[in-house]
């Protein structure tokens, strides 16, 4: 029996093409028009699927989604004396970013609508913060020899956005900058703005389970151009304008190779197509969980919202469903190779993570406990289907 995955790469088929021109122009360098060109695809697809603003969007193709999260945080100036304030539900790519600069995190947590950054959490940390002697860049002087609140990073998990009025809405108040995490929200919308225009800078991901992937690779995006100019410098060593190679800051080698792009270009011409078919998947399981006691999915919570269901996630309630957990689930797929996975552990419950900060009442933590993303690959066939619906069957039919 094959192996079901969760989330696997899905061609289109003129990637081949753009890989070979690359090899035939001996364009094979962390650079070239493979890379102009993604980043000009990325660019036009966020401002054409932003309806509601006019805006302009810039692009820095990069070695990661990580990368891009830490050079954001780099040209905000962050260091070991400050805080950043951080959604606890996520992926270690969102977080490990701020260690790297030794900064503290402060964790958040998630609200039940959409399972991401809950603002009044938010605000209770950045209130917290402030009376601890943190200060605010222009805004509020620090004390006790404490830095600032550098950033609030929000993510839009599994592709559902997050409230990111509410969250605009605190980061204008207080002069806070976003980082928007959009690493696995490409092709997702809120209020018809795409999600990674939101922020003041935003990380999109590539990865190879990821909606689109060049099978490493992410992107710094942003309406300020100077902020790409400055990744593009950081991330090829930071090279001063002279003959000699003459460097006065440090430098990353974070830039995307020329060969890379040339994936992400074909697959940017099927994404919307892909942000379709993993839609569909998410409504095949919404209907088969609509009669189910105890099952509910991560939904929407109105029409102004747009997720690309990158995967789709539900809760099992043990209590209803009398007995049946996430890992019944789980396991019963796990035994006919079938992938699925228990959603993000919380950061702040992270060995790693100990003993730092965590604002609201655990809301993430419950999610944690009772969650489970489903196989959602844009590639899943009509056999694999039945595989996983056969299982489904045996448990709660
Ligand atoms: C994938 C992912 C990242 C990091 O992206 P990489 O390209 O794997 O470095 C960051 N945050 C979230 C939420 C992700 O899912």
């Amino acid at each position: 029996m094959d192996k079901i995955w969760l989330s696997s790469p899905h061609m289109g088929g003129n990637e081949i093409n753009y890989v070979n021109e690359a090899f035939q122009t001996n364009w094979i360098a962390p650079l070239g028009p493979n890379v102009n060109g993604f980043e000009e695809d990325i660019s036009n697809f966020i401002k054409v699927e932003s309806t509601e603003t006019q805006i302009n969007i810039s692009t820095a193709a990069l070695t990661s989604g990580t990368a891009a999260l830490h050079l954001a945080l780099v040209m905000l100036g962050t260091n070991e004396n400050d805080v950043v304030i951080v959604q606890s539900f996520t992926f270690c790519g969102t977080t490990n970013p701020v260690e790297y600069q030794k900064a503290k995190i402060a964790f958040v947590d998630s609200e039940l609508d959409t399972w991401n950054m809950d603002p009044n959490c938010v605000r209770e940390a950045i209130s917290d913060l402030l009376n601890m002697g943190y200060g605010i860049e222009g805004k509020v002087e620090s004390k006790l020899g404490l830095g600032y609140i550098r950033a609030i990073m929000p993510v839009h998990l599994y592709g559902m956005p997050a409230k990111m009025n509410e969250l605009i809405a605190i980061s204008t108040e207080f002069g806070i900058p976003i980082v928007e995490d959009a690493a696995e929200a490409l092709g997702s919308r809120y209020n018809n703005q795409a999600c990674g225009s939101f922020g003041l800078m935003a990380a999109l991901s590539f990865n190879g389970n990821k909606i689109i992937t060049t099978s490493g690779g992410g992107a710094l995006v942003s309406s300020q151009s100077e902020f790409i100019e400055k990744a593009r410098f950081l991330s090829t060593q930071a090279r001063d304008n002279a003959p000699h190679y003459q460097h006065s800051q440090i430098g990353y080698n974070y830039r995307m190779s020329n060969i890379v792009a040339g994936i992400g270009r074909g697959q940017m011409e099927v994404l919307k197509q892909r942000v379709e078919q993993r839609r569909l998947n998410n409504l095949r399981y919404k209907e088969y969980f609509q009669n189910i006691e105890g099952v509910s999915l991560q939904t929407e919570p109105d029409s102004n919202y747009y997720s690309n269901f990158w995967l789709t996630s539900i809760l099992i309630d043990p209590i209803k469903t009398g007995g049946i957990s996430r890992e019944t689930v789980r396991l019963a797929m796990e035994k006919q190779n079938i992938e699925c996975r228990p959603l993000w552990k919380p950061m702040h419950m992270q060995p790693v993570y100990d003993r730092a900060n965590f604002y609201g009442s655990g809301v993430c933590e419950k999610l944690f406990e009772n969650g489970l993303c489903l196989p959602s690959g844009s590639n899943l066939s009509e056999d694999e289907f039945k595989r996983i619906f056969d299982v489904l069957d045996s448990i709660f039919k």
